[in-house]
């Protein structure tokens, strides 16, 4: 993507060169406008494909539900986000999740809460939070990884003090 970026401003220079009226304005035009189609189909198939492989790998999927227009607002997130053209990525997710009869669910930040892994201690924490620390027993964990052992095993199965 930020190698369509560079070819991007290339062709607005080139086309900003040229005086309007003139072929080769009309030609530098063309160019950019089929660059722009290009990068545009290349994220849609981007956010199609990583859909379909999620989707076809998990018999579930559970995003965070964030707030894209306040993610924007924050310009360094902002291109990253808008790159990945999230919201693309959630239409093709909830499309093929509905294909495959897989449930797709959206969780809000807020009140997202995860069983400790160590001692059941239920803590909210926002899925951004990639760390599981557990005020209860001091555990200190992946957040997924704590989830998948609660999931598999319940809680109560591990220990830091190895107990
Ligand atoms: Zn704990």
């Amino acid at each position: 993507m930020r190698k369509a970026e560079k070819r991007l401003k290339r062709l607005h220079r080139h086309l900003s060169r040229k005086k309007k009226g003139f072929k080769n304005h009309k030609k530098a035009r063309k160019a950019l406008a089929k660059a722009y189609l290009k990068v545009q189909r290349q994220r849609e198939d981007f956010a199609r494909k990583t859909a379909n492989a999620l989707i076809t790998s998990h018999d579930l999927i559970a995003y965070e539900h964030l707030q894209i227009r306040n993610l924007v607002k924050n310009r360094h997130l902002a291109k990253s986000i808008s790159d990945a053209s999230w919201g693309r990525f959630l239409f093709w997710l909830n499309y093929y999740g509905q294909v495959h009869g897989i449930p797709i669910i959206a969780i809000e930040p807020a009140f997202t809460s995860q069983d400790c892994g160590g001692c059941g201690t239920r803590i909210k924490e926002s899925l951004s939070v990639r760390t599981h620390a557990c005020s209860g027993c001091g555990l200190i964990l992946d957040r997924d990884h704590n989830a998948a052992i609660v999931r598999r095993f319940g809680t109560y199965q591990i220990s830091p003090r190895g107990r």
